[in-house]
């Protein structure tokens, strides 16, 4: 204070949380998102639904699902969903887990915070235990043969068990191994598989034993004229990011026409020039069409009657997948368009799905795109397969790519806790007690585990402990009988990257949101919600630490 006035810094209707107060809220927020997705994690979890603004509803069990569909409004939630985002991202599950660990660590600071332990202590601490904990988990990893199925398989079921797709968890698994089998490639003697190579196409009706796997590339879309051929053999595909239509001035122009004869000639004018355009289609060669852009109704009656197979409007995505697959170049003019341009495969027909015809492009040369068709019920119901799916295929490109894999059940997070015990000892000072709450947070993934499958937490995790104390590193819990297993031999494994991650993200968010001691938020930003310390506008605070 300045001679007993106050110094205004700040604009009106700003409003500023320092101190304690903010961190104690940003706590409590990310608190909060933990709770509200916690319910959902394991083979036992619960589903959410999700009604949006439109009343649009979304059926999910999918960490990252449910925080990108509910609308946060703290800015500390707010990056405790993009944790999660992350996570997806990097490792494609493992996303609940992520969000429950941040949570937790989060609240065991606050106890630490009320022991007077200052917070970059303990997010020193926690650095240090992130860094132990990872490095525990490689060591603890098993190196897998990327060729051994069973093992794949296993690893897809495993992310599949906690989906609502559950029940069909056999054959998605077999699916998504399969499918990421023919899409791994090596590039210099390392083994990458792009799960974006698999096209996934949903299409409701039926159920999901109709799912299956082609050895090419699904379109959306069907031929665009019912006398164009359903389907062709040794197919030459011309791939055209042009439109086969007359293009409309730009500006409004008006013809005047004052005879019959003139409209006559003006029409015979447009046909012509659509005539010749298609007449370059066929002069290239090609027996399909596959458009990115519109094509007119006259050029679709000459290209039906050339038994040009053609589709209009396909997707930018869908276009590059097929130049891929089936080594052919996306040609944005028509007069560039020649017989080297073209693309080729054993097969494209239009075959009907449910109510739907789509376009299914088969034995592609230069392979390497597989689209896995997925059937369901409902809409909802083909949605979370989806998710699952993902997930599924994630992880089993994830185990080709790492060679390794963890145990997951509780298992590795178990062991983890166990070993951090005995290294919080040699960090010391108070460093030391961050380090144990971390080793104290990773166990909260088999106590929700086994609260989710109806289990008592402390009874199963103690049963838990004294197994990794008595040497069964895979010793996890058994969600279907409320006991200890080892769950190597139960195979519930998931690829090293899944855990290494979550726990990396995590002690990341939890670490950043400690180091924060200040939330100043503008007028209609994300303001930190009313609570603790209402502040006078513009006014600094009461002392913070
Ligand atoms: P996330 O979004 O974090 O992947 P999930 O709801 O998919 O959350 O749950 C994953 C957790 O469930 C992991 O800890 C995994 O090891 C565990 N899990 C999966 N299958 C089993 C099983 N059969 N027995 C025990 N735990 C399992
Ligand atoms: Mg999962």
């Amino acid at each position: 204070m300045l001679g007993g006035q106050p110094v205004i810094i700040l604009k009106e209707g700003t409003r500023r949380e320092s101190g304690r107060d903010a961190q104690t809220n940003n706590i409590n927020a990310a608190i909060a998102i933990a709770g509200a997705v916690r319910s959902t994690l394991g083979p036992r979890g619960m589903d959410k639904m999700l009604v949006d603004g439109m009343g649009d509803v979304t059926i999910t069990n999918d960490g990252v699902t449910i925080l990108k569909n509910i609308d946060v409004e703290h800015p500390a939630a707010k990056m405790v969903v993009e944790v999660s985002k992350t996570v997806d991202q990097q490792s494609g599950d493992g996303t609940t887990t992520s969000v429950i660990l941040s949570g937790e660590l989060l609240k065991r600071a606050k106890e630490l915070l009320d022991q007077n332990i200052h917070p970059t202590i303990i997010a020193k601490g926690y650095t240090l235990a992130a860094e132990k904990a990872v490095e525990i988990l490689e060591k603890n990893a098993i190196s897998i043969d990327s060729k051994d199925k069973e093992m794949l398989k296993a690893v897809a079921q495993t992310s599949l068990a906690s989906k609502s797709s559950s029940a069909h968890k056999e054959k998605l698994a077999e699916l998504a191994v399969s499918a990421v089998n023919s899409i791994v490639e090596e590039v210099d003697g390392k083994k990458i598989a792009d799960i974006d190579n698999v096209l996934v196409i949903k299409k409701q009706g039926g159920s999901v034993v109709d799912t299956e796997l082609i050895d090419g590339v699904i379109l959306d879309k069907e031929r665009v004229h019912e006398g164009m051929p359903r389907a062709v053999e040794k197919a030459k595909i011309a791939l055209l990011d042009a439109a086969l239509e007359i293009k409309k001035t730009e500006v409004d122009a008006k013809i005047n026409i004052t005879s019959p004869d003139q409209m006559q000639s003006f029409l015979q004018q447009e046909e012509t020039m659509l005539k010749a355009m298609v007449e370059k289609v066929k002069a290239s060669g090609a027996d399909v069409l596959i458009d990115q852009k519109g094509i007119d109704d006259i050029a679709q009656h000459y290209l039906a009657k050339s038994g040009i197979y053609t589709v209009r409007r396909a997707k930018k995505s869908d276009m590059e997948k097929l130049a891929k697959a089936c080594g052919g170049r996306i040609v944005s003019s028509l007069d560039d368009l020649v017989g080297e341009d073209l693309g080729t495969a054993a097969h494209v027909e239009e075959r009907k799905i449910g109510d739907d015809k789509l376009t299914f492009v088969t034995g592609c040369p230069k392979a390497k795109a597989v689209s896995i068709l997925l059937r369901g019920g409902t809409e909802h119901v083909v949605d979370e397969l989806e998710r699952g799916l993902h997930d599924a295929l994630s992880v089993v490109a994830g185990t080709i790519e790492d060679g390794k894999i963890s145990i997951g059940g509780g298992a590795a997070a178990t062991e983890i806790a166990m070993s951090l015990r005995d290294y919080a000892a040699s960090v010391g000072g108070r460093e030391q007690l961050a380090v144990e709450s971390f080793a104290n947070t990773l166990e909260i993934v088999p106590k929700t585990l086994a609260e989710n499958a109806g289990f008592d937490q402390i009874d199963l995790l103690l049963k838990l402990r004294k197994a990794h104390k008595d040497g069964q590193k895979y010793a996890g819990i058994d969600i279907t009988n409320g006991g200890v297993i080892d769950l190597y031999k139960a195979k519930v494994l998931e690829p090293l990257r899944v855990p290494a991650q979550t726990i990396r993200s995590s002690a990341e968010a939890a670490v950043m949101l400690l180091r924060i001691d200040d939330v100043i938020a503008g007028k209609g930003g994300g303001a930190p919600p009313a609570g603790a310390g209402g502040m006078p506008p513009g006014g600094m605070p009461p002392g913070g630490y």
